[in-house]
């Protein structure tokens, strides 16, 4: 019993091992994908929201193109460019409307509304005036407080690049920066729009601080686009591609040539443009650029998309599989439990009963077939065969008992032969205390030769019988009667107390008692002499008492025949 415990803790615990590891290492590989999906779906939510800063960041750039138009017109509270200054205004709240659930970004956002709307009251103020009040210093107070509009929201694209830089990849960071560099572009370009249009409002010729301005802005600009370049050529989307030729076309060939043409016609003041004319025609050279950087960021957010994506079937899979495996494993250590562990037990079991000699019960074969199933079999086969040799031994044994009761038996009599009878002496006399004497009687039929002469051998043998008869019903089942020889009879009395001349005359008296019948219809009157003798084992053999009987006897005979004479052997 000890040892099946052992076995089967032994067996648990290597279970319990197994399925240890199975759980620790699903566990590690689901937290590992499970966090790399929440990485990247915070990944997601910060590049999301850098978007929507940069997205802002150009409302407020753009919000100066119907500025400049209306600061170069009459007041008019319904002329188109006010129309499209109010929509432009809305544009940048709604923008900067879509920040402010976005945590950590409050305080910069605060600021740059502040900036905005102080900007704003300073356009407000310059446009009550009519167009011949306003000075060119006004002008560039009014463009130089929207430029500080922008310059204050850049906190807001800090604080959106700082989130980025802790955790995320170096891939994002790349695509934040050509992002915002384009966005610089973008602001430069507006910035040199903004630098001359004082001029084109006011009819006066570029001074040379102006044209230094725009050089050093220009270079800015080449600068800033040369590392964009740089950073996109990598990438491989056509779109992208396309866009970045549509740049080099639209802002670098159409949009440079009308700065140009306004720089060479502006040394005399004489402008073939209008503020409103100059920002129709300029902005749209914008375009392209605006487009490269949300194409950039939206190509980014697509591929951080379908990484989250990635991350999130990796994890399906990966789940999936671990359980999967654990729940073979768990199928596995069932069946094993059930098809082959208690089943080897039980067969030990079994073998152990077999070779304790226990085979009453039959085992049964548990689920039939297979490896266990032919042990199951074996075992039944084997305890066939150990039921039919044990039958065998059985009939042996009984053999044995006839065998012996047979050499034991006269055959005409059925009561003991002489031999078994020399045998019950023998070991009477062993067992019993060397004083205390056995009696023996000895008897023999008086004239039986004459009975076999008057009516045959056959009526002989029947006297024979019916003497052995008469003998052991008048006899205690603990006496011993054996046939001696032809016609002679011994009796061992194995009750001690019992006075063995009286048995013998008892004996002698229930041959006379009636006459034997004989099958022929003769009745005979038979008699018989008895001698008795009785010796303790310290007094003499087996052969002494038998000498000291058949004298007794011989002298029955001598005195007459029909008679008891007892004699105490020497
Ligand atoms: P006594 O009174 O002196 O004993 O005379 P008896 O005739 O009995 O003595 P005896 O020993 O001369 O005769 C015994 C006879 O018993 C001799 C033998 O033929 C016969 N006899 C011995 N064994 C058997 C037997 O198994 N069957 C039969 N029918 N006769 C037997
Ligand atoms: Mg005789
Ligand atoms: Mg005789």
């Amino acid at each position: 019993m000890s040892k099946h415990r052992s076995l089967s803790y032994r067996f648990w615990a290597a279970i319990a091992v197994i399925l240890g590891c199975s759980v620790v290492l699903g566990a590690i590989l689901i937290s590992t994908y499970y966090r790399e999906l929440q990485a990247t779906r915070l990944s997601e939510r910060r590049l999301e929201h850098f978007q929507l800063v940069m997205s802002a960041l150009n409302h407020l750039s753009a919000e100066r193109g119907p500025v400049n138009s209306v600061l170069g017109e009459e007041p008019k509270a319904d002329s188109p460019s006010r129309q499209r200054l109010t929509r432009f205004r809305a544009n940048t709240d709604a923008a900067l409307e879509r920040l402010s659930p976005i945590p950590g970004f409050s305080q910069q956002l605060a600021e740059t509304r502040r900036s905005l709307a102080h900007a704003r009251q300073m356009v407000e103020r310059l446009d009550r005036q009519p167009l011949q009040s306003r000075s060119p210093r006004d002008f560039r107070d009014v463009v130089q407080a929207m430029f500080a509009v922008v310059d204050t929201a850049q906190s807001l694209v800090d604080a959106a690049i700082g989130d980025f830089n802790t955790t995320e990849s170096d891939h994002l960071i790349g695509t934040a920066l050509v992002a915002r560099m384009l966005s610089e572009i973008r602001e430069q370009v507006g910035r040199m729009g903004s630098n001359i249009i004082t001029s084109i409002a006011a009819r006066t010729p570029i001074s040379s601080q102006q044209r230094t301005a725009h050089d050093i802005a220009y270079g800015r600009v080449l600068g800033f686009w040369q590392l964009v370049e740089q950073q996109t050529s990598a990438n491989t989307d056509p779109q992208i591609a396309a866009m970045r030729r549509a740049v080099n076309e639209d802002f670098f060939g159409r949009g440079m040539a009308i700065y140009r043409d306004i720089l060479t016609t502006g040394e005399d003041g004489n402008y073939g443009f209008d503020t409103t004319s100059f920002t129709n025609q300029i902005v749209p050279t914008f375009a392209s650029l605006e487009r490269l950087r949300d194409m950039y960021l939206e190509s980014a957010t697509a591929k951080m998309k379908a990484n989250g994506e990635h991350a999130r079937q990796l994890l399906l899979i990966i789940s999936t599989v671990t359980l999967v495996a654990l729940l073979l494993e768990l199928a596995l250590v069932a069946a094993s439990q059930t098809l082959l562990f208690r089943p080897l037990l039980s067969a030990r079991d079994a073998v152990m009963a077999l070779a304790a000699g226990k085979i009453g019960q039959s085992y049964g074969t548990p689920r039939g077939r297979g490896e266990i199933g032919s042990l199951f079999k074996a075992l039944n086969i084997l305890r066939g065969k150990l039921i039919e040799r044990d039958a065998l031994d059985q009939e042996k044994l009984k053999l044995t008992a006839q065998l012996r009761q047979l050499a034991e038996t006269d055959g005409l009599t059925g009561i003991l032969n002489r031999g078994a009878l020399e045998q019950r002496a023998a070991s009477l006399l062993a067992t019993r205390p060397a004083s205390q004497p056995l009696p023996l009687i000895l008897l023999d039929i008086d004239h039986f030769k004459r009975i076999n002469d008057s009516y045959g051998h056959v009526a002989g043998d029947e006297v024979l019988k019916e003497t052995a008869r008469r003998l052991q019903a008048a006899l205690r089942p603990t006496d011993v009667v054996a046939r001696f020889g032809g016609e002679e009879f011994a009796i061992l009395l194995a009750d001690s107390t019992a006075a063995p001349g009286q048995v013998a005359e008892r004996l002698r008296n229930a041959l006379l008692a009636a006459p034997f019948a004989l099958e022929t219809g003769a009745a005979l009157d038979v008699t018989a002499s008895f001698g008795v003798a009785a010796m303790a084992p310290a007094a003499g053999s087996w052969s002494d008492l038998v000498e000291a009987a058949d004298q007794a006897l011989y002298e029955a005979k001598a005195a007459g025949r029909n008679r008891v004479v007892a004699r105490t052997a020497a």
